[in-house]
């Protein structure tokens, strides 16, 4: 039997399918790619970098329609190898080229060269007064945060001035006017510093790390560091604050008395001997890896090679002692005293986020992530890259907090690190990779372990001639039915594996049978009814004559697949305020229909023939409706609204048609009117910091609960959009969409004329969106861990599967495993997501989504394996829910602590045996303390005062279904310097960090987050900036607020424009601008996000949560 044997849209597996029309390519995120040409499968018939469970030994074979397979035994061997190495948790200590490209390792130096050594014990003593900061500093810059420092301390008593002078003579650095202007993928300016010794900082001319090592005369601490971006290599980090139009910083950090923060002891000195040019470039104080080559390794991922060690060949490790931070170091005690001089604390000296994106844009976003081999971090998702399928699901559609996974619980609860998967079944791909094939296996359906119903995928094993497989999740031995049966080569594979989706890719999809149908029928195309709020307040702001306008055209775009010329989806329109308006738009009318419902008790449908219609055959009498809408309420004085029953009559329709759908509600007050689901205002700030608090997040009613559930039943999803002037308490509103898989979008105090751009954006994204209707999720493990807990928008009745009315390409689910036994290193763990929905055309498919992980016994591979962002994906979801239960102090303080005995347990367990005063972060998650820290002084944690109750229930709404990407950088927003690049520049400016210390009153900024976008003018910014980008004067002649640039024909105007357009087509909801100009009113506002500074409403500064951080884990440790 083949795949393409027979039935609807299959096209021939290796060739590329249609994309669903309706998918906006622009909207795919992510910086203008590398250019990789579009192979669909192009792997596909090459070598297959072992990711069977079985190891191939045999001779992989093309499709039909290809040439000679090209895999020779001896590629799949050399798989197999990369398989083996990886399988066992074994730590490579050298570059290898048959392993993938792999995480930079957990104890991969950082900042090695600079990290000082202290010989006296220290107490960081992060809250008390008296400011030593010169020893915090110390301890901070020499801070290891993989654990792995290479100490190069500079000479004594060099670079131990003040800041200014150190900034000055970064600023008469040759190269600093190249910051900014990096070639991604090529080594930083920075590297030419060793060109220039004479212009460096003394310390930096200090660098060569063997000297560092020798004399302990030498070895200071690393205050280099602490004198901010000194070089331009460091040039991500931030502009250099010597600038003249600095802005005014924060107050200096103090450092308490008797704190020291040391480097840690590093690895022997003969890894590091001066003539290492690679060690250049980690000179400027970051901690992140080397941007540049590193010595002894050729490849272009400079952070790789040095897998549980350093690179170079000569390094003695002991056996057993896999990270080179575990090496004692024999200098550690001769080194001297730090010296005691007052310094602040210096940010550049800290984990910077810009610089790990920047890393891991330049090491792996150059090459395909290829999907072969088990237990493979993938690239950040601030990286652009394209990924190759060749057994394991993209990442697009799976991320794992860790991809090494302890082998028992008690390891997992020493470590507390959650075991999370981030899933977004429907993920968009970018035009280049090719969405999932559609493997129909005719009446019988799916093939399926008969236990427990996991669906055939590559790690089945095939056994006794190919005549029965063994379950990879329960290892129950099953039968291989007669159609599907194929023999099986000299190594146990199947011959036809490679021209079976099913057999030889992490994600796929089946044809469903009836069996997968609700009520045993096929389902009916989904349909769209838009149901539009006609109250004073709607027709007052503009909204209905807005809305109808705009639906007249939005309706030719309703979602297509398959290459369909008109779409299936059918549409229905109500309108309503206190009574319900049902329209009949049958095609063979002259003229619309109204009938009102005003029994809103209990609603019934009072129409089907002529409710749901095509809009191609009805297009006359919709036109003709959406134009008398307007009109028909224009002199309305109906203020009162109400909410459930519009949902319940929009469901009860799409019952009535038997379909499932989708409701598209346009409101705008609380609904007041009697009716079931009536609210009353009960927004009360004084709740906030009381026990009482989580009143506020929780419905004031069950209604909207048991209304959501027939909702989910009948595969009726719930897209809000919300257009309030005051409380609407969109913490009971947004169950119904919350529950149903939908969307809630908010524009408060709108106005037509003024945000009609961002919500027709949101609109007809929202619209055209691809959506898998009445859909149920599984996800099945093997033996070892099961699926325990669920985040998301979703219904669950319960405990495995979660039910989506509908689910979209933006929406994620995040699962968390835990153990029920023991896992084996040598087998792994695997995932297998299966999403069982209904297409936008009607089909009923299973989407099936693979992962297999690698299992450890030693803690060190799960740190070394883990990915900060789903991390924080994770943490902020789980906070965010406990928000409903539980004061939000107790949720703030479980989340420093899970934080504190991750690190504290990586410190005991994994790190070296070093000062107590060392602050040790693990390499992959040095940015953990500075995330989380965002997270906890986000509005739903820590509101400020202009925060309000529905802000805060929206925010905590839209963050339960955000990917890992929106997650990232809604807690951590980008900041874009826009003026230093050259004009002529076409990619995105390199990001600086999130702090008012880094902006120039001298340049302009753009700030995103995903939700908001600002544009900050600095008060001293040229004048012909000023007139490029707003066509006025003068900085006092710009008009603080704006929210749309003036479209000029000059090079900036353009730019900045384009970069505005750009940055938001790469999210999923449309970004209005702001414009705020330096030491206005609005600037509070932007402010707010400069996360890494001390927020208004309390938030500590990135420095001050890192010794508080600091100060937790020693309490853990001591
Ligand atoms: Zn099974």
């Amino acid at each position: 039997m083949n795949v393409n044997q027979s039935a609807p849209p299959v096209p021939p597996f290796g060739q590329p399918q249609p994309v669903y029309p309706g998918y906006h390519q622009s909207s795919y995120g992510g910086q203008p790619g590398p250019t990789a040409p579009h192979i669909p499968y192009g792997a596909y018939n090459g070598p297959v970098p072992g990711y069977q469970q079985t190891p191939p030994q045999g001779v992989s074979r093309a499709p039909p329609s290809s040439g000679p397979p090209p895999a020779s035994t001896a590629q799949a061997a050399c798989g197999q190898a990369a398989y083996a190495q990886l399988g066992q948790g074994d730590v490579q200590n050298g570059p290898s080229s048959t392993v993938q490209m792999q995480r930079l390792p957990g104890s991969q130096p950082f900042g090695s060269p600079l990290a000082p050594v202290v010989s006296q014990p220290a107490v960081l003593q992060p809250y008390g007064p008296p400011p030593t900061s010169a020893q915090v500093t110390a301890q901070l810059a020499g801070m290891q945060i993989s654990g792995a420092a290479a100490p190069a301390p500079p000479p004594s008593g060099l670079g131990y001035g003040p800041p200014t002078s150190l900034a000055s003579a970064s600023g008469s650095f040759p190269n600093s006017g190249l910051y900014g202007s990096y070639p991604q993928g090529q080594a930083p300016p920075l590297s030419q510093t060793q060109g220039h010794p004479g212009v460096q900082p003394p310390q930096r001319s200090a660098l060569p790390l063997a000297s560092s090592f020798t004399p302990p005369s030498s070895g200071g601490p690393r205050m280099p560091s602490m004198t901010g971006p000194l070089l331009p290599g460091q040039g991500f980090g931030g502009p250099p604050v010597s600038q003249p139009n600095h802005v005014s910083s924060p107050p200096p950090q103090a450092l308490p008395p008797g704190t020291q923060m040391t480097g840690a002891p590093g690895p022997p000195p003969p890894m590091h001997s001066p003539q290492q040019p690679g060690y250049q470039l980690q000179q400027n104080g970051s901690f992140g890896p080397a941007r540049g080559p590193q010595p002894n390794y050729g490849s272009p991922y400079p952070g790789a090679p040095a897998f549980g060690s350093q690179p170079g060949p000569p390094q003695p490790l002991p056996p057993k002692r896999l990270d080179p931070d575990a090496i004692p170091s024999p200098q550690l005690n001769e080194l001297p005293p730090q010296q005691k001089t007052r310094h602040r604390i210096d940010p550049d000296a800290i984990p910077s986020p810009i610089q790990v994106i920047e890393d891991d844009r330049n090491n792996r976003g150059s090459e395909p992530f290829v999907t072969g081999v088990r237990g493979q971090v993938p690239p950040l998702v601030t990286t652009n890259f394209l990924v190759k399928d060749q057994g394991n699901a993209s990442p697009r559609y799976i991320r794992c907090t860790s991809y090494n996974i302890p082998c028992t619980s008690d390891m997992a609860k020493q470590a507390q690190v959650p075991l999370a998967a981030v899933i977004k079944p429907l993920a968009r791909l970018p035009p280049e990779e090719a969405s999932p094939y559609v493997v129909d296996h005719g009446e019988s359906g799916p093939l399926r372990c008969n236990r427990c119903k996991a669906y055939m995928c590559p790690f089945m094993q095939f056994v006794e001639g190919g005549r029965r497989f063994q379950c990879c999740f329960c290892s129950c031995v099953n039968d291989v039915p007669p159609q599907y049966f194929q023999h099986l080569d000299h190594t146990g594979k199947r011959v036809d594996a490679y021209d079976r989706p099913e057999l030889s890719l992490g994600s796929y999809e089946f044809l469903a049978t009836v069996d997968y149908c609700k009520n045993n029928k096929f389902p009916s195309p989904p349909a769209f009814i838009f149901m539009i709020d006609v109250s004073y307040n709607a027709i007052r702001t503009g909204l209905v004559r807005l809305l109808c306008e705009e639906l007249k055209s939005l309706l030719d775009f309703l979602p297509r697949e398959g290459g369909a010329e008109e779409s299936a989806v059918r549409v229905g329109f109500v309108t309503y305020n206190k009574v319900l308006h049902f329209y009949n738009v049958k095609s063979s009318l002259a003229q619309p229909q109204m009938m009102v419902v005003s029994d809103v008790a209990d609603v019934f449908v009072p129409l089907l023939d002529g409710f749901l219609v095509n809009v191609n055959e009805s297009r006359a009498v919709i036109t003709s409706l959406l134009d008398q809408i307007p009109e028909m309420f224009a002199d309305t004085r109906e203020t009162e609204t109400v909410f459930a029953p519009v949902i319940q009559a929009g469901m009860e329709a799409l019952k009535a048609a038997e379909c499932a759908g989708k409701l598209f509600l346009f409101h705008t007050s609380l609904p007041i009117a009697e009716a079931p689901g009536k609210l009353k205002n009960r927004d009360d700030r004084k709740l906030i910091n009381t026990d009482k608090e989580k009143t506020l997040f929780q419905p004031q009613t069950g209604a909207y609960q048991t209304l959501a559930k027939e909702c989910v039943a009948q595969g009726c999803c719930v897209d809000l959009f919300l257009f309030p002037n005051q409380y609407v308490d969109v913490a009971t509103l947004s169950v119904v969409p919350q529950l149903t898989g939908g969307s809630v979008y908010k524009y408060a105090c709108f106005q037509a004329e003024n945000d009609q751009e961002r919500f027709l954006s949101d609109l007809r994204r929202d619209v055209q969106k691809v959506v898998g209707f009445d859909a149920v999720m599984r996800v099945r493990t093997s033996t070892g861990i099961r699926a325990v807990d669920f985040f998301g928008a979703f219904y669950m009745s319960n405990t495995t599967d979660v039910e989506l009315a509908g689910l979209d390409g933006d929406k994620t689910v995040t699962v968390e495993f835990k153990h029920d036994d023991r896992l084996n290193e040598e087998s792994g763990a695997l995932l297998q997501c299966a999403l069982l929905y209904t297409s936008c055309a009607g089909q009923r498919r299973l989407r099936i989504h693979n992962l297999a992980l690698n299992c450890c016994t030693q803690l060190a591979d799960l740190y070394r394996n883990c990915e900060t962002d789903t991390l924080i994906n994770y943490m902020a979801k789980f906070a965010y829910r406990g928000v409903l239960n539980s004061p939000v102090k107790t949720v703030r303080d479980s989340l420093i602590t899970q934080c504190a005995q991750i690190l504290a347990c990586y410190r005991k367990n994994c790190a070296s045996p070093s000062s107590a005063g060392q602050l040790i972060l693990p390499e992959c998650m040095k940015l953990l303390p500075v995330y989380l820290n965002c997270v906890l002084k986000s509005d739903v944690l820590q509101p400020g005062a202009e925060v309000t109750t529905d802000d805060r229930a929206y925010v905590r709404q839209l963050v339960t279904s955000m990917d890992v990407a929106e997650t990232n950088v809604f807690f951590y927003p980008r900041l874009l310097p826009l003026t230093k690049s050259p004009i002529e520049s076409t990619t995105e400016p390199p990001a600086v960090r999130a702090s008012e210390e880094r902006l120039s009153s001298g340049d302009i900024y753009l700030l995103e987050n995903g939700l908001n976008l600002f544009l900050w003018v600095g008060a001293s910014v040229q004048q012909g900036v000023v007139q490029s980008l707003f066509s006025v004067a003068s900085f006092s002649q710009i008009t603080s607020g704006l929210s749309v640039l003036p479209v000029l024909d000059n090079p900036l105007s353009k730019k900045v424009r384009g970069l505005i357009d750009s940055l938001r087509a790469q999210r999923s909801r449309y970004m209005k601008l702001i414009v705020v100009k330096q030491e206005d009113k609005l600037e509070m506002l932007f402010k707010h996000f400069l996360v890494e500074d001390k927020s208004l409403s309390g938030g500590a500064s990135y420095v001050d949560f890192l010794c508080h951080m600091h100060k937790e884990i020693r309490q853990l440790l001591s």
